[in-house]
């Protein structure tokens, strides 16, 4: 919320308070909230915090200014959000990511809720989004999510409709009250699922430690670095690992396994999260690979 409608920073204190009930009525709006606009926007000028910003307002200079907006943003949506304590399904936290999953939430494999199709490991050293911190964090443990559809979110998440599974929603699904900031601290330090809390095959946990062994996912992050270090040899590392991945893919599903659940078993390729890391795998002029570094992150 910290750019919420930049133009009013410029702008003066008896402007200011004209727009604050509009600005209040359109981030009720966002949340979904009943509240009636003008009475929040009411209560929420009479909080000394607010009050203050309002009152120095004038005076500020200009990066004065910018925190103070910063601020003011963020005030206004934990109360928007605070005004409607209970979940309306309005589906902002499902359009940023799948939920990880818990403990709790075996019994829904257990209960055919979600199978393997569904869900996508990330190992650590991966980038990943956190709901509780609210951005985008390096793993530093192994978390299985619910798979994502681009533009849409989770999996379960049907636009126009809610969640699918709603009734038997994960756990993280449950906890995260988005109107609560008490919410991360309660939920994060659960812990998370990894692939071997679930039932696997024989075959399925041989690959899986192969993977371990031969290409860990971390191997490519050091592979990565020595090449940003100028080191020659990170690049033959990576295409190795990356070869050593391809290559476990295509013994497992002649393994008999189903390609169908690689994103649970194995992670997605390596290959595919090397721009994660900043780059992609290309050939330079002589027909040898190399790293380039990739335009779009993530
Ligand atoms: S499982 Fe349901 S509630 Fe949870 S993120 Fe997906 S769509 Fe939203």
């Amino acid at each position: 919320m910290d750019d919420f409608e930049p133009r009013l920073r410029s702008c003066s204190r008896e402007e200011l308070l004209a727009a604050w009930p509009v600005l209040a009525a359109d981030v009720l709006t966002q949340v979904h909230s009943p509240e009636p606009p003008d009475k929040f926007a009411r209560q929420l000028r009479g909080r000394p915090e607010v009050g203050r910003i309002f009152d120095a307002w004038d005076d500020l200079d200009d990066p004065s200014r910018g925190l103070a907006w910063g601020r003011l943003g963020r005030l206004l949506t934990e109360a928007a959000y605070a005004s409607r304590p209970y979940c309306v399904r309005c589906g902002q936290c499902c359009r940023r990511a799948g939920p990880a999953l818990f403990r709790e939430d075996l019994g829904l494999i257990e209960t055919g809720v979600f199978a393997a199709s569904h869900l996508l490991t990330l190992r650590p050293g991966e980038p990943g989004w956190s709901p509780f911190e609210d951005r985008v964090v390096v793993l530093d443990h192994e978390v299985v999510t619910i798979k994502t559809r681009p533009e849409q979110g989770c999996l379960f998440f049907e636009p126009g409709h809610g969640c699918r599974i709603y009734e038997d929603r994960p756990q993280q699904c449950r906890q995260l009250e988005c109107w609560n900031p008490n919410t991360r601290a309660l939920s994060a330090s659960d812990r998370h699922l990894d692939r071997r809390d679930f039932p696997l095959n024989d075959t399925e946990r041989r690959f899986l430690n192969l993977q371990d062994k031969q290409a860990p996912f971390a191997a490519l992050v050091a592979a990565v670095e020595a090449h940003k270090q100028g080191d020659s040899t990170g690049v033959d590392q990576a295409v190795r690992l990356i070869e050593i991945d391809l290559g476990l893919r295509r013994d497992a599903q002649q393994a008999g396994l189903d390609p169908a659940h690689f994103d649970f078993l194995l992670g997605r390729p390596l290959v595919m999260v090397l721009p994660a890391l900043g780059f992609i795998l290309a050939r330079d002029e002589r027909g040898a690979w190399t790293l380039r570094e990739s335009l779009t992150e993530g």
